[in-house]
């Protein structure tokens, strides 16, 4: 089924979210995609816990709390989001409208692209085992999402980062046992917090399995009864393990926004810096993958262009008719009908 909006916003990071909002309140209706399986791009992805001190009239906030406010702040406009779809195809004009098509075949037609699209499409790093894929959202995942879904959980945690480690101390006093690999003996994570699992480690309280590296897993399919370590000397220990966390990084793919005909300079798109316009009319792009001379990549500098983008979209999503610009104060929040 084909879904028609106003604006398709690509990417659900904190500036494709604040998009959302500003294009509200100028009246026009958002369906935001990401391919994540959550909103909030690198804020929510990378460091959701850590204080962000350079958001105006926010002394400190951590990233995900930020998030949290950005989409309250976007909420009565209602946006769809269309999350774990990347956005593979664009077609159309602005006179015409624009065709766009997800990895999970979803087709929306719109008035406006807003592409806020970060450092591109962003995926966990997987793993080198085959037949990863077939565990992957069963008994192998790449981020927490529910802690409690966790408990009582034999659960392996490969990756010597600040997501590794992090997890590990929050798990072992609900898990039934947390086992921790890492192919050296380096840890890349705050190192007061490295020192809180090795102390775990050496009273007993977690498996430690460093140097160690995952060869293989075994279970009935999805969900997995042992995880295969292989250590130095090329010995295999067997694990028992519910559940695998891989936390290998995530990498970010440009990916298909390079083949739609933007203008690029070095995988960031090209924009005119008053109106966040790309060089195709009706295509915006705003954060981290727009560029222009001095181009501070900042989420506050993202907010601005987020609505220099909807300003400008206005006349394509209404006609040619003229806007009259009021101010928050004045106009108050009221929702955008469909
Ligand atoms: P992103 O947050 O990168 O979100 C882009 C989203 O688009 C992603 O979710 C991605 O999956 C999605 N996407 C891309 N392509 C597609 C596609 N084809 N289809 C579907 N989805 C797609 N900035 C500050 O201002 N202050 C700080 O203190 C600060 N600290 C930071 C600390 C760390 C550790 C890191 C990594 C960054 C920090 N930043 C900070 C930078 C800040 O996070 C970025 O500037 C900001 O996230 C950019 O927001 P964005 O919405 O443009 O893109």
């Amino acid at each position: 089924m084909i879904q028609h909006t106003d604006i398709a916003i690509i990417g659900a990071g904190p500036v494709g979210l604040f998009a959302v909002f500003e294009a509200g309140m100028l009246g026009m209706k958002c369906h935001v995609i990401d391919a994540l399986d959550h909103i909030g791009g690198q804020c929510s992805a990378l460091y959701p816990e850590k204080p962000i001190y350079d958001i105006p009239a926010h002394p400190k906030i951590s990233a995900q709390d930020l998030i949290d406010n950005l989409e309250q702040q976007a909420a009565p406009f209602s946006p769809t989001y269309h999350l774990s779809q990347q956005v593979i195809e664009i077609s159309g004009s602005a006179e015409e409208g624009f065709q766009l098509k997800t990895s999970k075949d979803t087709q929306l037609n719109c008035k406006v692209i807003i592409i806020a699209a970060g450092p591109g499409a962003f995926g966990p790093n997987r793993p080198p085992i085959k037949n990863i894929q077939n565990f992957e959202n069963h008994s192998v995942f790449y981020s927490v999402r529910h802690k409690e879904a966790l408990r009582d959980k034999n659960i392996v945690i490969a990756g010597g980062g600040d997501s590794a480690v992090d997890w590990a101390l929050e798990l072992y006093d609900i898990a039934k046992s947390v086992s921790v690999i890492h192919r050296r003996d380096h840890f890349r994570a705050a190192p007061d917090t490295v020192e809180k699992l090795r102390k775990l480690a050496s009273d007993g309280k977690i498996g430690w399995y460093v140097p160690g590296q995952l060869a293989d897993l075994e279970g009935d399919g999805t969900n997995i009864s042992h995880v295969v370590i292989r250590d130095d000397e090329n010995n295999l220990k067997h694990i028992k393990a519910d559940i695998l966390l891989p936390f290998f990084g995530l990498a970010a793919k440009l990916g298909p926004v390079a083949d739609w005909g933007l203008n690029l300079d070095r995988n960031h798109i090209q924009t005119e810096i008053s109106t966040s316009a790309t060089n195709i009319p009706g295509i915006y792009a705003i954060g981290d993958i727009a560029t222009y001379a001095n181009k501070l990549k900042l989420i506050l500098t993202g907010f601005a262009e987020a609505a220099a983008a909807a300003h400008d979209a206005y006349k394509i999503v209404f006609d040619g008719k003229a806007l009259h610009f009021e101010y928050s104060t004045t106009k108050g929040v009221s929702p955008v009908h469909a």
